[in-house]
């Protein structure tokens, strides 16, 4: 296999929550991302999924730099650059870059659409200059902007014309790997896929590589190759699309298809998981979604499964299919 464009290597993130009370000042250690590994190939699409708070959002900041991890290895075409620093950093952002998933959040709206899209060329050095404006010109046209959109202010354009904005932005200095952080999911059902759409569009024009994070396995269905599944903190299941659709072997994965009707529509649906996820700071011993789990056995109360690889290029966490299982 080739080298990755980004790989993560028992990468962590843990945040000390403070539960004592002010004045006891207890800190209890919430594992947000706990000892994830997982690589995106070049070219391809990536979906990460899994519920509210299992540390998506976490995970693919770290990805881009955005936040640093408590531990674990992050390597760019296989060049480590968790420690990187200073120029060589700024250098290594003009390659990865995020669309958040509230467009008129993640937007300033006292900033018109041009100094918006411009700011990450001023912020790497150009002026800002007719050319630079021209770079911002054709941009807005690439995402489906007119070319008068540029002196625009974000409040003025709709939800679907507002992430095409920040698509814009994150695409000006040319990435080649982009983090879509939930970029439909603030977004009507009618506009959501004229997005997806577009980014398929720029993924083909522009070689982009992509993780593209959804709460559900219906939206990442049609734009991804392969399929990461995520419960509180722990990538559960990796597999190619088509594998996870249409032989999920996590109970956690097949309870997302059911929460998904639309993922296999007219097919006997497997039931959803009981429950809400626990909180990450009460995290249950051995595997973590055994409280939920309808197939749950003695051994997933003590032990925590490993990621194992049953069959080629398809990875689970599971005592039901793994080592011992
Ligand atoms: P959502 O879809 O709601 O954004 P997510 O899967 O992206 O959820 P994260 O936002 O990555 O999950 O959060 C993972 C866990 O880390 C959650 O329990 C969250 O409360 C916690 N968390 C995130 N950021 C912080 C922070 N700055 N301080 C403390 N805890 C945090
Ligand atoms: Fe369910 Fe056990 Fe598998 Fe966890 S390890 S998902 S509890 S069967």
């Amino acid at each position: 296999m080739s080298t990755p464009l980004v790989e993560a290597r028992m990468l962590s993130r843990h945040y000390a929550v403070r539960t004592g009370g002010i004045l006891r000042r207890k800190f209890t250690p919430l594992r947000a991302v706990d000892e994830v590994n997982l690589s995106v190939a070049s070219g391809e699409t990536l979906g990460l999924v899994g519920e509210s708070g299992c540390g998506k959002s976490t995970l693919g900041r770290m990805l881009v730099k955005l936040n640093p991890p408590t531990s674990g290895d992050l390597l760019f075409e296989g060049q480590d650059v968790t420690a990187m620093r200073g120029a060589d950093l700024l250098r290594l952002r003009r390659s990865m870059q995020i669309v958040f998933q509230d467009p008129f959040g993640s937007l300033n709206p006292r900033m018109s659409v041009e100094s918006i899209v411009m700011e990450p060329l001023l912020i790497h050095g150009a002026k800002a200059d007719a050319a630079a404006r021209a770079k911002v010109a054709a941009m807005l046209e690439q995402v489906g902007l007119p070319a008068r959109a540029a002196r625009r202010f974000p409040h003025e354009f709709s939800g679907g014309q507002r992430q095409r904005v920040g698509i814009a932005r994150a695409l000006i200095l040319k990435p080649r790997f982009l983090v879509l952080d939930e970029p439909v999911s603030a977004l009507d059902v009618s506009v959501q896929a004229g997005i997806v759409n577009l980014l398929q569009d720029l993924q083909a024009e522009l070689g982009l590589t992509y993780l593209f994070i959804a709460h559900d396995l219906a939206v990442v269905k049609h734009i991804s190759d392969r399929v990461a599944v995520m419960y509180l903190g722990r990538v559960v299941e990796v597999a190619d699309k088509r594998a996870i659709y249409a032989n999920a072997l996590h109970p956690y994965t097949e309870a997302l298809i059911a929460a998904a009707p639309a993922v296999r529509p007219g097919r006997v649906r497997p039931p959803r998981a009981p429950g809400d996820v626990p909180s990450a700071l009460a995290m249950p011993a051995g595997c973590r979604f055994h409280p939920r789990c309808r197939h749950v056995m003695e051994v997933c109360r003590a032990v925590e499964p490993t990621l194992t690889q049953p069959q080629p290029g398809h990875f689970v966490a599971c005592h039901l299919t793994g080592v011992g299982g």
